[in-house]
């Protein structure tokens, strides 16, 4: 089974409601040219809806940032994975470097939210990192693959269909500089191997692995020519929505 791309947008904190009903209106159209690439816009929960509607009737699929491994209870301040669901929205960024780094999410808690996510009907996007440490002292094999271990406990074959994995250097996020794309070919080939040990030769074949950090139209035709990467995760570049139609673009 061919792989379909996924370009997808993580606004991360940025965006007002407004700006989310014009940037999906300015794309909506332009993308409709490019029907082999999956496009997904990520923004803070307080837009999921408005972000929602704006793309009804669109080929613009809506994700969220986070969400909690809870459907429901006392716990203030957090959100639901059902009721992201009920809203509409089909993706979930689950464990970015920075939720993982800010806000100090450990292995358990991804997999706890991945697990959620999957139970509530959410694909999870769960992205796993590398620090400069660990390259440098030449473990970042060992961290990659125990991070693809430890998020994907529990997750039954049949749910590995709705999984994506993405790999994000921290180093590369938000400096303007993405990882050579063949050292990113190596790392999500390793990725893919993981799961092959965990899983089968034809789950793994069939998940879908983005590659993030400092993706922009300048360098996403050389990283998508990768033969393990099946799409791109971008922050800085996709805020502007002519970018993020330019990325489709040249990932189809
Ligand atoms: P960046 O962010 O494209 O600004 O490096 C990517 C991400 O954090 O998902």
């Amino acid at each position: 089974m061919a792989r379909q791309p996924i370009v997808m947008a993580n606004w991360k904190m940025n965006k007002l409601p407004e700006d989310a009903r014009t940037y999906i209106e300015s794309v909506a159209n332009a993308i409709t040219a490019y029907p082999s690439v999956e496009p997904i816009l990520a923004g803070q929960d307080v837009l999921l809806q408005s972000m929602v509607e704006a793309a009804k009737g669109t080929a613009v699929e809506i994700g969220a940032e986070n969400v909690y491994w809870k459907e429901e209870g006392a716990y203030t301040g957090e959100t639901s994975p059902k009721v992201v669901a009920d809203l509409g929205v089909q993706y979930v960024i689950i464990g970015h470097s920075e939720r993982r780094h800010y806000f100090r999410e450990t292995d358990e808690m991804v997999n706890l939210k991945a697990l959620a996510a999957l139970r509530n009907g959410l694909k999870p996007i769960i992205a796993i990192d590398e620090q400069i440490q660990t390259v440098s002292n030449n473990e970042h094999m060992h961290w990659i693959v125990n991070q693809v271990i430890e998020a994907l406990k529990g997750v039954t074959p049949e749910q590995m269909t709705d999984v994506v994995l993405a790999f994000e250097p921290t180093q590369a996020i938000g400096s303007g500089t993405a990882m050579s794309a063949d050292m990113a070919q190596k790392d999500l080939y390793l990725i893919r191997e993981t799961v092959s040990d965990m899983f089968n030769p034809e789950i793994a074949e069939d998940l879908r692995i983005l590659y993030g950090g400092s993706v922009k139209p300048e360098n996403v035709y050389e990283i998508m020519r990768q033969h393990d990467i099946d799409g791109v995760l971008v922050g800085n570049s996709a805020l502007d929505p002519d970018n993020f139609i330019e990325l489709v673009k040249l990932t189809h």
